[in-house]
């Protein structure tokens, strides 16, 4: 019976974000469960839209034996405390030194940035590769993000990346990883391996699978995989990264080195084909934005969505400045519900308050205009514990934690402020609390393209919009300081 060891280690790393993320943020439930140890995987984790939950479920139906040893993810945010890395990395190689195995499966975001490593998964797959020995196949997955270094890329036998964004097919890629352990155990770490690297970077919300030229590129992939027999992969990168190795990258594994090359370099063209595209993205400023939706919703029959992407938690933002809601209360909006913003001191006030009380103001906390927080009286219309299940199909079965929660309202706005930093998937974060997204004019949320999984369908249109936030949708604007040269820092500049 084959053994393999199972892991995950996922963090995407904004490196301009100030403060590290700590082993609280790690162990901590909220949009994802906190860190798991051992068996435990098998119960928390199975059910979820994760790499591992895919692998465990595929692998598990091909009889392999499954050692499962830790897991842990935080959301997106600073670079990574160093006492992070060293007890995962040590739990995980103790495992290993424990356990005789057949192979290693690891899901990686890779784009984990820590305090000791700029290319920390390659680095944690180095110290995997030292224990295990060159024989032992290490696969693994990674998110459509990861900034792929070549360490990174070809230390393992093989990766596979998430092909949406939104990222439903999550637990597909985990999946996938386990439908090539057959294969990858006969290459007997002698697997051709090919790494590719873009010259330019990719805005994050222009990478979104629902917008061209991202969903054409990501449906080739399947094609040239059954040409060329590869497996394959596109990385958009996570352009908030001020390492080396930012930016988008082809990854190939296959039975020979020609096989993985010719694959690599197919993809590679396509991507390199794609560049005007991605260069025709044209997001709004704030204020242009809310004037085109208070024009666009007398019309509608469905909310205008706005898309508050700089401050998107899942890129690492801090996920409450007011820009949006500031402009909205200014261009004196009929209606329009926004969130989430992570505000626990105006969350854990308007509970003090209670229903129809107030609260002095919100939001705020980056140093800047528009920045500030955003002064009452904002009178408290609904409250909640923040706990809800919810149905979109990038995170299923799982039982959201957002903290104490509230609506607060100031004149034809209405905002949802959490405790628990995350961005709105579900549709269940606004019905929860008694407020259908669907049924308000003008709907602002934070997020960069995740929250489309649930949001789309009722939707009218989606304009992206420019307000304060710490994930610049241009990608030029970032003070990059360890960026390699060449690298145009957006699209055709
Ligand atoms: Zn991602």
């Amino acid at each position: 019976m084959t053994r393999v060891a199972i892991a995950g280690f996922l963090h995407e790393t904004n490196t301009f974000v100030p403060g590290l993320t700590q082993w609280e943020d790690f162990a901590r439930d909220g949009a994802w469960p906190g860190a798991v140890y051992g068996d435990a995987i098998f119960t928390r984790l199975a059910s979820l839209n994760l790499g591992i939950a895919g692998f465990m479920e595929e692998a598990t139906k091909r009889n392999v034996e499954l050692v499962p040893l830790v897991w842990a993810m935080a959301q997106p945010s600073g670079v990574v405390a160093r006492s992070v890395f060293d007890h995962i990395a040590e739990t995980i190689l103790k495992g290993l030194k424990a356990n005789t195995v057949d192979a290693a499966y690891i899901e990686l975001h890779g784009a984990m940035v820590s305090e000791d490593h700029a290319d920390a998964e390659a680095e944690l797959l180095r110290q995997i590769r030292a224990v295990v020995g060159p024989t032992v196949p290490i696969l693994g997955t990674l998110d459509l993000h990861a900034n792929v270094s070549e360490p990174l890329g070809l230390i393992p036998d093989l990766l596979t990346s998430y092909r949406t964004y939104p990222h439903t097919d999550w637990g597909l890629s985990g999946q996938r990883a386990a439908l090539w352990l057959d294969r990858v155990l006969e290459w007997k770490g002698k697997g051709g391996r090919a790494y590719r690297q873009a010259p330019f970077l990719v805005p994050v919300t222009t990478g979104c699978t629902y917008t061209e030229p991202s969903g054409s590129l990501y449906r080739l992939i399947d094609k040239i995989e059954a040409e060329t027999g590869a497996a394959l992969s596109l990385n958009m990168g996570f352009p908030p990264a001020d390492i080396p190795e930012v930016g988008p990258s082809v990854l190939a594994y296959a039975a020979t080195q020609a096989q993985a090359d010719a694959a690599a370099d197919h993809l590679m063209q396509a991507l390199l084909a794609a560049e005007s595209g991605f260069a025709a993205h044209r997001p709004l400023p704030v204020e242009e934005a809310v004037a085109k939706a208070i024009t666009l919703a007398e019309n509608a029959h469905k909310p205008i969505v706005l898309a508050d992407t700089q401050d998107n938690p899942g890129a690492g933002s801090r996920s409450n400045t007011t820009g949006l809601i500031k402009a909205l209360l200014d261009q004196k909006v009929a209606q329009a519900l926004v969130g989430i913003v992570h505000d626990e001191k105006a969350a854990a006030a308007a509970h003090a308050a209670g229903l129809g009380g107030v609260v002095a103001s919100l939001g705020g906390g980056l140093d800047g205009p528009g920045q500030e927080p955003l002064e009452g009286p904002w009178i408290v219309a609904a409250l909640s514990d923040g706990r809800f299940n919810g149905t979109a199909p990038m995170l299923r079965n799982k039982e959201s934690k957002m903290g104490l929660t509230a609506v607060l309202k100031k004149d034809g706005v209405e905002v949802l402020v959490a405790s628990i930093r995350q961005q709105p998937i579900h549709r269940e974060t606004f019905s929860h609390i008694g407020r259908d997204p669907a049924k308000v004019k003008i709907l602002g949320l934070k997020s960069s393209a995740h929250f489309r999984a649930g949001f789309q369908e009722i939707a009218e249109t989606v304009i992206v919009c420019l307000a304060p936030g710490d994930n610049p949708e241009d990608p030029a604007l970032l003070p990059y300081q360890n960026i390699r040269d060449g690298v145009r820092r957006r699209p055709q500049a």
